[in-house]
């Protein structure tokens, strides 16, 4: 799936479930998709899961264990494989988020498994970081996207890493900087 249909279809649920206020009820907007959402403690490696019963009902499970941002983070991620990779039909399915960044360190991923999990990753900061509003508030305020602190007044509205934000401004090709290994 391209990114710009990633983009667009993250837009297109902010705005039909009215989440556009920030930093985005990233749980609303699960409960509005009829997903349901499942904190629960689980082990280290794992971030969140997402589970497709026979009925082709979804529900999230996420690591209560993980920084807020993370958590958020994670939710969005499993909130883009229901969106992009589950059709009606499908049956029930897994998938299991283990930290993302040592998944691929770790072993060889199938090409495909690579491509799901990028484009989910698109995905949650898609819908974390919606350009529109991006774009709105960097128009009002006159940020600086070059300079850190600009950034980290973003990451604190948005309620993400600044890392998380930085690679997203990166991106959209906002900001030419990135700051701040840590993703999450
Ligand atoms: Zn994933």
């Amino acid at each position: 799936m391209v990114l710009e249909r990633i983009e667009h279809l993250a837009t297109d649920i902010i705005k039909r479930t009215g989440a556009t206020t920030l930093p985005i009820d990233v749980e609303a907007i699960a409960r509005a998709l009829n997903i349901r959402v499942a904190p629960f403690p689980m082990d280290n490696a794992v971030s969140g899961v997402l589970l497709i019963d026979s009925n082709g009902v979804p529900t999230i499970g996420y690591n209560i264990t993980e920084s807020r941002v993370r958590r958020r983070f994670t939710l969005a991620h499993e909130i883009g494989h229901y969106i992009c990779h589950v059709k009606q039909g499908d049956g029930s399915r897994v998938f299991v988020d283990k930290d993302f960044k040592v998944m691929f360190r770790s072993k060889s991923p199938e090409p495909g498994e690579i491509r799901m999990e990028r484009e989910a990753n698109a995905f949650a900061a898609s819908l974390l970081m919606p350009e529109f509003l991006l774009l709105e508030m960097v128009t009002d305020k006159e940020f600086d996207l070059n300079s850190e602190d600009s950034i980290r007044e973003l990451a604190k509205t948005f309620d993400v890493s600044v890392g998380a934000m930085s690679f997203r401004l990166l991106n959209l090709g906002m900001s030419a900087s990135y700051y701040n290994n840590q993703f999450f």
